[in-house]
C-alpha cells in the first residue's frame, strides 16, 4: 500500500474539537498540524493591541495598512507538548485563546484581503502534503482537492461545556452564557459572511462528535484514510 502524504482538511463549527482531533491525527501520522484559526486570531490580537477595533468593528483600512508588517509563524513547545503561535516572533498562543480575541475574530476574518493573504500562506504550508489543517474554509477554498475532507459538528450545548472546561482549566473566568453567546455569534457570522462562508464541501464527510471520545474520532478518521490509500493504490 503506497502511503503518499495526504492533505487532510477539517472544517466545522466553533468549539467542536477540530483542533484536538487535527493535532492527534497529525501526531499519529507524523504530519504537520496547522491551526488556520490561530492566524485569524493573531491578526485580531494585533488589531486589538493597536486599538484598531472600535465598538466591535474592525477598522479595515487601518488593519490592511499594517498587514504587510505582520508575521505569523508556528512552533512547538517541547516541554509542555503543545503548538505555539507567534506574532512577529512573540509567543501569543495563550493570548489568542482569550475571550476578548474570540469576541472579535469573526469580523476580522470576514475581511476579504486578510483572507486572501491567509489562504496564500496556508496553501504554501501545505504544498508538499503531509498536513492536517483545520478551519472554516479549508476543504472549500484553501484545499479544494484535499484527499480527505471532514466537516465536524456537535451539539451546541456540548460544545459550550467543552469550551467552558478548556478556559476554566487555563484559569480564565467566563460564564457559560457568555460562551454560549460567543459560539452562536461566531457560527452565525462564519456561515453568513460574504467571502468564504463556513460550508460543508460537497465531498466532505460529516463527523458529529457529540458522543464520541477522542480515540473514537481518531479511529473513525484512520479508517477513512485506509480506504483513501487503497483507492490511491488502484
Ligand atoms: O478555529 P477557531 O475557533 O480558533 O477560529 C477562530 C475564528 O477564525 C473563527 O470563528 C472564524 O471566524 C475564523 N476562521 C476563519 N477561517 C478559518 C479558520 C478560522 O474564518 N479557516
Amino acid at each position: 500500500m503506497s502511503e503518499k502524504p495526504l492533505i487532510i482538511a477539517i472544517d466545522g463549527f466553533s468549539s467542536c474539537g477540530k483542533s484536538t482531533l487535527a493535532r492527534m491525527l497529525a501526531r499519529t501520522l507524523g504530519y504537520t498540524y496547522i491551526d488556520s484559526g490561530a492566524m485569524y486570531r493573531a491578526i485580531t490580537l494585533f488589531a486589538l493591541r493597536k486599538n484598531l477595533i472600535t465598538n466591535g468593528t474592525p477598522d479595515k483600512e487601518a488593519i490592511l495598512k499594517e498587514l504587510a508588517g505582520i508575521t505569523i509563524s508556528f512552533g512547538y513547545d517541547q516541554e509542555n507538548e503543545h503548538n505555539i503561535t507567534r506574532l512577529n516572533g512573540e509567543n501569543v498562543e495563550e493570548e489568542i485563546r482569550r475571550p476578548e480575541v474570540s469576541a472579535y475574530v469573526s469580523p476580522v476574518s470576514a475581511i476579504r484581503e486578510i483572507r486572501e493573504a491567509m489562504v496564500l500562506f496556508q496553501r504554501k504550508l501545505g504544498e508538499n502534503g503531509g498536513i492536517v489543517m483545520d478551519g472554516r474554509d479549508i476543504g472549500t477554498v484553501v484545499f479544494p482537492h484535499a484527499n480527505l475532507k471532514i466537516f465536524m459538528t456537535a451539539d451546541p450545548e456540548i460544545r459550550a461545556q467543552r469550551r467552558y472546561l478548556e478556559l476554566s482549566l487555563k484559569g480564565i473566568a467566563v460564564s457559560m452564557d457568555d460562551i454560549r453567546n460567543n459560539i452562536a455569534q461566531r457560527d452565525y457570522m462564519d456561515q453568513n459572511r460574504e467571502i468564504s462562508p463556513l460550508r460543508k464541501a460537497p465531498d466532505a464527510i460529516i463527523l458529529d462528535n457529540s458522543n464520541l471520545n477522542i480515540q473514537e474520532q481518531l479511529d473513525w478518521v484512520l479508517e477513512k484514510m485506509k480506504t483513501i490509500h487503497q483507492e490511491n493504490d488502484h
